[in-house]
């Protein structure tokens, strides 16, 4: 048991409060690069941490987000003050968040599977990520589904990221940080939505049997899932009330109701049609007992980058446009989004093939 258990189990239960959700902020150098390309400012720490301020110093941010994920350079900057990212997050309420993966390697023996790495200085890092003031932590863990052959996710992916994401998030507890446990099945593909929601019905229960295996206090968790949903080239496409049905269905298959709430990621959907297969699956009638709500990357910054382009003069507008995304998932968690919010802009796609971050 950890010490930390009262402050893990409130720090959860903050962050899915009614209404609330997570901005992911957490791309990786050479990710927020493939951000910064189409828009051309270059990737240098200072364009990043002026980016990144540009998020966190929106005005009524606070009222649709609840935390923020950071990429570890971005938990130690400050803004153009001196003021410590954490410490302005941490005044309006935010709490701030760290992305503690270290990415995926090839899991050898598979078809071109992975693992994510990071486990080894674990511990010693999320102490200091802790003392720099984050309150939780993610780690991503990958899944494909190869639909030619049909042969993955095997059996062995499966379990190895699954033993990951439970000794990560044991870790984690150990040191205060609230475990985000993602295991994502990537959207690549022609697969079905029914193809999907086998795969990720099998990934989320062997997750659950790690967890349990590790004793982690799953009062003190969050799960961030993909939703269930058909491939990204498959030839019909799920609409959003099937992908709330199918994923409402998985998830109570197979998500104890100890867990305080499922945040869920965007991988690949438009802004748009993220939010409202998020409004979807809260409307989806029956039994959900946690918090069915966002931790969105691409689905809240895309027309937000794109408002921004590099340019001063275009912080307000850019922030403005981050508020329309955030108020209509908000909305969507709680199941009252009408739709339409951020026009033709919301409506493009954010798919990025094999996504990395
Ligand atoms: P997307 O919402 O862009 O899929 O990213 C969320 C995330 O944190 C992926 O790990």
């Amino acid at each position: 048991m950890t010490s930390y258990a009262a402050e893990l189990i409130a720090n959860a239960n903050a962050i899915v409060a009614t209404g609330k959700g997570i901005l992911a902020a957490d791309e990786s150098t050479g990710t927020i690069g493939k951000r910064f390309a189409p828009i051309n400012v270059e990737n240098i720490e200072e364009n990043r941490r002026k980016y990144r301020q540009l998020l966190f110093t929106t005005k009524g941010l606070n009222k649709y987000i609840s935390g923020v994920i950071l990429f570890e350079e971005t938990l130690y900057q400050k803004a153009d003050d001196g003021t410590p990212f954490v410490d302005i997050l941490a005044a309006n309420n935010i709490i701030p968040g760290i992305k503690v993966d270290k990415g995926v390697v090839p899991l050898p023996g598979t078809d071109g599977e992975t693992v994510t790495q990071g486990i080894d200085d674990l511990a010693k890092r999320c102490a200091a990520y802790y003392k720099a003031g984050a309150r939780f932590a993610k780690w991503r863990g990958v899944l494909n589904i190869n639909d030619s052959s049909g042969a993955t996710p095997s059996q062995l992916a499966i379990d190895q990221n699954a033993q990951a994401l439970a000794r990560y998030a044991q870790l984690c507890q150990q040191s205060g940080l609230v475990p985000i446990v993602e295991p994502e099945v990537l959207m690549d593909g022609t697969h079905s939505i029914e193809h999907s929601a086998a795969i990720t019905e099998k990934v989320l229960a062997a997750t659950y049997k790690a967890l349990s295996d590790h004793h982690v206090l799953l009062e003190g968790t969050l799960l961030k899932p993909n939703m269930v949903r058909s491939g990204e080239a498959a030839a019909v496409q799920a609409s959003p009330a099937e992908i709330g049905v199918a994923t409402v269905r998985v998830l109570q298959h197979t998500v104890p109701v100890a867990v305080p709430g499922i945040t869920f990621l965007s991988g690949g959907l438009s802004e748009e049609n993220a939010s409202l297969a998020l409004d979807a699956l809260n409307k989806v009638p029956g039994k959900k007992p946690w918090a069915l709500t966002f931790s969105y990357g691409r689905a809240l910054q895309q027309s937000c980058l794109k408002a921004w382009g590099g340019k001063d003069e275009n912080i307000p507008a850019a922030q403005e446009t981050l508020m329309v995304r955030a108020k209509a998932n908000s909305e969507a968690a709680t199941g009252v989004y009408g739709g339409g919010a951020g026009g033709a802009a919301a409506k493009e796609s954010t798919f990025v093939a094999n996504y990395s971050y």
